[in-house]
Formats: structure tokens, sequence, C-alpha cells
């Protein structure tokens, strides 16, 4: 498959098109943004971990019925997808709470929410994707209440699916977040899942696993990157299909 022309570029992954119709070229680069972009940063091989991560979720996710974008690995930076028509939502599914729902509302930082709650952000970075509710997305033609329902269906299995996987890896899964997009009438689960997008405990010791590291300066990012992805990706059992974390990780992290 050949590299074609640069579609999009997102704050951390880029987007080609390639010889083959209805198929995209994802690069996952080194680039580690928050808040907004307000923080940025290119760290060595970062771009390695959230692939290999991505991957490896989108291949236990198929294995469970999950219909995700993921075709196949190209290298350890770049996956080929399907193309999508994306829906320009973020859905959240929370199983604790953390992050702005404890600035937004009071809860208690680590409060189980039972059921997980679902947060629909409108995904538009220059209005810093504002909270959605079911009749906005209507109005706004973004998904009918069928296909809204569908969306939420869907994510409430991938938090199923994931959180029984990390929990075997002694991991909580605090809340993550998903993009869908559509391809002909069936909807994908889209763009990536990894410490990116996820809010990850260890169940032990409480410490964050995930983007917060960079966001709140709790460590070396990189080191966690790395120590989790090789943790995530050697779940007994779990999809073996195409998912290359840099054999560096697996070593360095023991
Ligand atoms: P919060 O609303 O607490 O900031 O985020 C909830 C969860 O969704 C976190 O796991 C966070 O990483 C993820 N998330 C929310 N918005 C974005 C976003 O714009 N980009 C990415 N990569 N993840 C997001």
């Amino acid at each position: 498959m050949k590299q074609k022309k640069l579609l999009y570029t997102g704050k951390a992954k880029s987007v080609y098109r390639t010889d083959v119709k209805g198929k995209l070229i994802v690069e996952f680069r080194d680039d580690i943004t928050a808040f907004d972009g307000g923080k940025k940063d290119t760290l060595k091989n970062k771009g390695c971990y959230n692939a290999g991560v991505s991957a490896f979720f989108f291949s236990c996710l198929e294995k469970n019925g999950v219909k995700t974008h993921f075709l196949e690995m190209l290298d350890e930076k770049r996956m080929v997808v399907r193309e999508l028509s994306m829906i320009p939502l973020e859905v959240i599914v929370r199983n604790l709470a953390a992050g702005s729902i404890v600035r937004n509302y009071p809860f208690k930082e680590g409060t189980p929410l039972k059921p997980p709650v679902i947060v629909i952000d409108y995904k538009d970075d220059s209005r810093h994707d504002p909270m959605l509710n079911d009749d906005l997305i209507i109005a706004l033609r973004l998904a009918t209440p069928a296909e809204l329902k569908r969306i939420k269906t869907i994510a409430l299995r991938v938090n199923t699916i994931l959180s029984n996987m990390l929990a075997q890896q002694g991991i909580t899964l605090v809340d993550f977040k998903m993009e869908f997009g559509w391809q002909g009438k069936t909807i994908y689960l889209g763009d990536e899942i990894s410490m990116d997008s996820m809010r990850l405990w260890d169940k032990k010791t409480g410490e964050s696993l995930d983007k917060d590291v960079y966001r709140f300066n709790k460590g070396d990012v990189m080191a966690t990157y790395n120590r989790v992805a090789a943790r995530i990706t050697k779940v007994p059992g779990a999809a073996k299909k195409a998912v290359r974390v840099p054999k560096k990780t697996r070593k360095q992290a023991r």
C-alpha cells in the first residue's frame, strides 16, 4: 500500500490518503499536547506506544464483536484504517469521578459511578469541546435518537470489554474517550484508544498511568507510557493480530 496525500493533521496524529479506495493511513506522531494545545512537547517513541496500544485494543474489541476502523499496522507508528465520515462527538465513559466532572460538579475524586456515566462533548477545539445533551445532539443533527442510542450501547460495551481486560493487569479504567464515524450505514469506532485518551489508575498504588502524568507533571511520562504499554499488551488470551509495541518496551519494562 502506498501512502499518498496528507488529508488532515491533528494534535498528535496525521491522516493520509492511500492508493486503495476507502483505506487511510493514520500516523501516530511523537507529539503530545494538553489543555487545548496550551502545553506541547515532542517525546521520542511516544507515537509507537499509542499506536501499539490502540491497535491492541481495536483488535481485542473486534474479537469481541465491536466494529472498529482498524485494519492493520504498517509499521510501529502507522495504522491502516477504514475511511470513515467522522461524527464530531467525543463520547466519554466514566467509571470513577475524575478530571472535568470533579472540577465542574460536586463529585469527590475517585467516587465510583455505577452505572457508568456517559458524557458527550462537541468536538470543536475553538469552542473548547462543550458538553452536549441528547436534545442538543439531535437538534444539531449530529445523530438521530436511534443512532445516539446505538452509539451509547457500543460505548458501554467497549467500556465493559476494556475495563475487564485492564483489570486483569491490575489497572482501573477510570474514564476514556471514543470517537465514532460512518462507513455506509455502519457505525465504526474510530480515532484511537490509548494512554492519551484514557484515565488509568494502578489498582494497588492509585498511580496515574496515562496523560495525566504529562498534564500535571506527575513524573516521567515516557517511562509511564513504556511500562503501561507493555503491561496492557500482555493480557493473556487477548488479540495477537498485527500489534507491534516496540520490542524495547517489553524489555525495559521488566
Ligand atoms: P475530562 O473530561 O475529564 O477532561 O476527560 C475525560 C476522559 O476523556 C479522559 O480520559 C481524557 O483523556 C479523555 N478526553 C477528553 N477530551 C479529550 C480530547 O479532546 N482528546 C483526547 N485525546 N482525550 C480526551
